[in-house]
């Protein structure tokens, strides 16, 4: 299907969107059959400023951006939001016109799993931490909608969010010890003025949630500051995140670490690059954040992929 939306300079634009795998795979063999390069940017959709710099990056990368929206429910455990997720597919198509996405892949959950699915991606040594421990069985959704999304649009090049570390290394691993063709990118967290990081899970927060979750961003970069100043010893790192997030009016923190880039396990000492990372419950809302240490390290990582 094609549609006609207005791109930024306000001239009507045509974005394909396609439901079907099939019509999928035709457009994007068209286009790389043309010699063109194509640059996919995987979303859930709900899209906001982080999900365009993803689109940007990704049409520097490639001749030709196609966008994925996909409320994925394998990656949603029981009790989580699958059901209150955001879905506004209109405005996300608009917003992808204006970023110069020419193809969006929009599949009905159907045409993704069929019945009886049975068949998992599941990586055993990044996955096992943070995210993977505290939400069980979301990795091996992530990487089971990464792979079927790539069989599909074959992409040349994928675009991920340093927003969500921990998945775009885990889809890095993947695609090296799979022998996917599919080169990884790796863009920064896009933030809000002061600080939050944004994420389409941001709508979920009243004005009073929203001021508190800023405590995550403050932390991380407390704990980065206290390696920037020379601190090696991972406890006193830790510590001092921590302590911005507990006290008066702190939130709820199911972790704020200190990882290894390339392996994910937390050193009693940091020698090598890291990752701050912290996930926090404000109320209701699960956010998740992170900061590398030092700044631009994600570049210099072996595990077969570039980073912009
Ligand atoms: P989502 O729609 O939340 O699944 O995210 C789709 C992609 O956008 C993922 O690669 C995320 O890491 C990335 N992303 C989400 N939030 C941000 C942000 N604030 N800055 C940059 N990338 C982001």
């Amino acid at each position: 299907m094609t549609r006609t939306l207005a791109s930024h300079a306000g001239t009507p634009t045509s974005i394909r969107v396609f439901a079907a795998p099939d019509s999928m795979r035709d457009w994007s063999r068209r286009v790389r059959g043309a010699g063109r390069c194509l640059a996919l940017v995987p979303t859930m959709g709900a899209l906001h400023e982080g999900h365009r710099s993803l689109f940007r990056a990704a049409g520097e990368a490639g001749d030709a951006v196609a966008a994925s929206i996909f409320v994925n429910p394998a990656q949603f455990g029981e009790g989580e939001d699958f059901e209150h997720y955001p879905r506004q597919l209109e405005a996300d198509l608009e917003i992808c016109a204006a970023e110069g996405v020419e193809a969006v892949y929009a599949p009905a959950r159907g045409a993704v799993y069929a019945p009886a699915h049975s068949t998992w991606i599941v990586e055993e040594a990044l996955a096992a931490p943070f995210e993977g421990a505290c939400r069980p069985g979301h990795f091996r959704g992530v990487l089971t909608i990464v792979l079927k999304l790539f069989q599909v649009v074959e992409p040349d090049v994928a675009v991920f969010g340093q927003k969500d570390l921990q998945q775009a290394l885990l889809i890095r691993r993947m695609v090296r010890d799979l022998d996917s063709p599919v080169q990884i990118r790796i863009a920064p967290t896009i933030r809000d003025a002061d600080g939050l990081a944004l994420s389409s899970r941001n709508a979920y927060l009243d004005a009073d949630e929203r001021q508190r979750a800023l405590r995550l961003s403050r932390a991380l970069r407390a704990a980065a500051q206290r390696l920037a100043a020379g601190e090696t010893d991972t406890g006193r790192i830790r510590q001092a995140g921590r302590a911005l997030l507990e006290g008066n009016g702190g939130l709820d923190v199911e972790y704020l670490e200190v990882a290894d880039l390339e392996t994910m396990q937390t050193p009693a000492r940091v020698e090598g690059p890291v990752a701050i990372i912290g996930a926090v419950r404000v109320g209701r809302t699960r956010l998740i954040d992170n900061v590398i240490y030092p700044p631009g390290a994600l570049a210099g990582l072996s595990a077969g992929a570039s980073t912009s």
